[in-house]
């Protein structure tokens, strides 16, 4: 698994997505995921930007709805974000009185849980970076509906690990699978883990038919529990170079976009502010892809500090950021992110209402049958 870090390699792996096997193969190990949520999570290119691609190359709306709607979870998460800030990190919908434990079991660190094909994807994430979307669902279920782990501490293991790691789709999707953020818990058991992953295992603690799943006690392999305490190693604090007479663009691990304002004189700072890496701790490998990712965005200077640390910041009369929860607090005017569905925004208490919402979008942005005609 290869994660090119140049711009102009992103956009190929953008080309190269078919919607129509995606929609067929995405649950599977080997199916046709895309790779692409590590930069459209750094923002280096948008869920719009991968969309309209598509719609250029001819696919029909209805060949990429699967698609679509895939995309429209990130957009979901990012909604529901927005409108709840801090208390994202918190349940959302209800609280799981079934949690024995604030921690994480061991055997999930250490890749020993003794689920052949979970043991092996976590050795991957440790590897790539990167974890298949439905062994995330497997491996948050076992923590925390087998497991009996609160979801906060495990999500921000997997947070630390993503290139992708998004604090919106992640503290969702794990509240999703807990049930904090959904109807009911998501439970897999190994039939359903073999089918998936193409494995044959048997007589493992998830072999086990649906109903049982519920009743059944912590299996001692998932016994042993421990904290996870991360810490994010920023570059060493470097001095740089600011023409207070220009305006200031502030880029951030989730804005890297190199077409930003890209014919603008400006100065361009990617600052990575210790007190959110304290909050939000990330991998060496993370922030080597972030400062990589960077390298695209032409005159870019690295700045470790806090916003307010940016040398003439109080001396420079047009600051721009884009808009994001995580960074409400820097100063200056904030640009609209590029949303897939800028028009379905606020909070929907799912992501089926929010969907019904951006179908009714989508459908009026298709030309008319008289339109057509006339072109
Ligand atoms: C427990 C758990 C934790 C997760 N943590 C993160 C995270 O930190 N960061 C993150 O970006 N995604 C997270 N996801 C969502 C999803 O797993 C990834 O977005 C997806 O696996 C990325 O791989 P891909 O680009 O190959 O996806 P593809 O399947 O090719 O999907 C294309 C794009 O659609 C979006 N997408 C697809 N599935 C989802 C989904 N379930 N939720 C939200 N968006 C989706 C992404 O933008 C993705 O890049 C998490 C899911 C679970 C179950």
């Amino acid at each position: 698994m290869y994660f090119p870090v140049k711009y102009d390699e992103i956009l190929k792996r953008i080309e190269a997505v078919n919607p129509l096997r995606y929609g067929c193969t995405r649950n599977f190990i080997d199916g046709d995921v895309t790779y692409l949520s590590p930069y459209i999570s750094r923002g280096v290119i948008s869920a719009k930007q991968v969309a309209e691609v598509m719609m250029a190359k001819g696919y029909a709306l209805s060949d990429m709805t699967k698609f679509i709607q895939e995309l429209a979870w990130r957009e979901y998460f990012q909604r529901t974000w927005q409108y709840l800030q801090d208390d994202l990190l918190h349940d959302i919908r209800r609280s799981y009185t079934g949690t024995r434990h604030r921690l994480v079991p061991k055997a999930m660190l250490c890749a020993d849980t003794g689920i052949d094909s979970i043991d092996e994807a976590i050795n991957t994430l440790y590897k790539t970076g990167y974890m298949h979307n439905h062994i995330r669902m497997y491996v948050a279920s076992i923590a925390c509906n087998i497991g009996k782990a609160y979801w906060q501490m495990p999500s921000q293991w997997m947070y630390y690990h993503l290139l992708d790691g998004d604090i919106a789709s992640n503290a969702c999707s794990w509240q999703w699978v807990a049930g904090s953020f959904s109807s009911k818990q998501y439970y897999c058991n190994q039939e359903n883990i073999n089918k998936y992953t193409y494995s044959a295992q048997r007589n493992t603690f998830l072999d086990q038919p649906y109903e049982e799943l519920p009743k059944m006690d912590i299996p001692e392999v998932l016994k042993a529990v421990t904290g996870f305490n991360a810490k994010t190693n920023l570059p060493e604090a470097n001095g740089i170079t600011i023409d207070p007479s220009l305006p200031l663009l502030i880029y951030n691990s989730y804005n890297l976009d190199p077409l930003w304002r890209k014919d603008e004189k400006v100065n361009r700072v990617l600052l990575l502010e210790p007190w959110h890496f304290r909050q939000f701790p990330v991998s060496d490998k993370v922030i080597q892809f972030i400062l990589a990712l960077a390298q695209n965005i032409n005159d870019i200077q690295v700045f470790v500090g806090e916003v307010s640390g940016i040398s003439h910041i109080k001396d420079i009369t047009k600051i721009y950021s884009k808009e994001h929860p995580a960074f409400v607090h820097y100063p200056g005017a904030k640009d609209e992110r590029d949303w897939l569905f800028p028009e379905v925004k606020g909070h929907f208490p799912s992501f089926f209402a929010f969907w019904k919402k951006c179908e009714q979008a989508l459908k009026q942005r298709q030309p008319s049958a008289s339109e057509l005609a006339v072109a």
